[in-house]
């Protein structure tokens, strides 16, 4: 069985497919290379439903989409739900220049706290059924910006238990018991046991 996953992102697809490596995926890119879903859920549940029921009635196959956010409880959890639209098409870099910047006056590590939340959408556009799970991983904002690995928030953010950001980590690590790993092995077991035939 082929299942679409409805990102455009191509890190996150490489992630995915390291993350199970036993089911054969397709990505939006294989399709076409225009495709832009609005987020406009209030949660990340929402969200990834939005994502993957649209691709899957746009393309009739049985797609999955996961959204995710860096989650700051200091900042009232920014930029959450929003980690995609904040400072949208500005680099990467200037996002994380950001970030660290409206956490300059908190230098205590339990101010510094943050995490990374996934939830993951099965959806079926023959049956209607869809199934989720969500991953976190806990950790904290780094000092500063360090390392080029993974994407996103990546270079800023700390796992708890390491003293590197997952920037500086490699692919293996991260996808040991990252937000995604958690939630996408969550939600491959309830496929196995849940999904319809
Ligand atoms: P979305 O799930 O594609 O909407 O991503 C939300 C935002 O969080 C984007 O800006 C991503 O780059 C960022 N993001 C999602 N997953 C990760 C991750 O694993 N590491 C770092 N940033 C991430």
């Amino acid at each position: 069985m082929k299942i679409l996953l409805a990102t455009t992102n191509r890190f996150k697809v490489r992630e995915i497919t390291e993350i199970i490596p036993d089911v054969e995926f397709l990505a939006i890119s294989d399709f076409t290379d225009h495709w832009e879903v609005e987020e406009v859920g209030a949660t990340f549940e929402e969200n990834s439903l939005l994502k993957a029921k649209t691709a899957a009635h746009y393309f009739g196959i049985i797609s999955i989409a996961d959204d995710s956010g860096l989650e700051i409880p200091i900042l009232s959890y920014f930029p959450g739900v929003q980690s995609s639209r904040f400072l949208e098409d500005r680099p990467f870099e200037e996002k994380m220049k950001a970030v660290l910047e409206r956490m300059s006056s908190f230098d205590k590590p339990e101010e510094r706290v943050a995490r990374f939340r996934t939830v993951a959408t099965y959806y079926d556009p023959l049956t209607g059924q869809s199934l989720s799970a969500e991953g976190v991983v806990e950790g904290s904002i780094a000092e500063r910006i360090s390392g080029d690995n993974g994407f996103g928030y990546d270079p800023i953010f700390i796992p708890k238990g390491f003293d590197r950001t997952f920037g500086e980590l490699s692919d293996i690590i991260k996808n040991n018991f990252s937000h995604r790993s958690r939630a996408f092995h969550k939600l491959f077991e309830r496929i196995k046991s849940e999904a319809l035939p």
